[in-house]
């Protein structure tokens, strides 16, 4: 099952998290296409200064030029369990709509919501007529 992989490597990566000012601390894991997961954690630097665990996971996946992913797990040590941002939304969506989101509690519990029910509506500049995907131009 690919699921596991995935949800050990996001709390793996909360053990990297920087959260000294909110102390709330994420670790999130992106799996592509190809089966290769790339691991994020949120970084603050001061307040509101930071970036959430889901988008250090794109980022990294991204600067190794992935850009299609199946499914995301986000883990906190929460009892509750915890959704992306609204940012973190929108920007997951602009590569993967259809985005499975698997969020972990404290006690390994898991949740799973497909983006596109988190966020019906993305800004989505292509079809707005910023750009075309595959030529990167209007
Ligand atoms: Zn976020």
């Amino acid at each position: 099952m690919r699921t596991n992989p995935l949800i050990k490597s996001a709390i793996e990566a909360v053990k990297q998290a920087h959260a000294p000012y909110s102390r709330f601390l994420v670790g999130a894991a992106l799996l592509t296409k190809e089966g290769t997961i790339f691991p994020g954690c949120n970084i603050e630097a001061g307040v509101p200064i930071g970036i959430c665990a889901e988008r250090a996971a794109l980022c990294n996946a991204v600067i190794h030029g992935e850009k299609q992913f199946l499914e995301l797990a986000i883990y906190t040590k929460t009892r509750t369990h915890t959704s992306p941002c609204g940012v973190c939304r929108q920007m997951l969506s602009e590569f993967s709509r259809d985005l499975m989101i698997h969020s972990v509690n404290e006690k390994k519990e898991v949740v799973t919501w497909r983006l596109s029910d988190l966020l019906p509506y993305p800004f989505i500049a292509e079809e707005a007529g910023a750009y075309s995907r595959e030529t990167g131009k209007k």
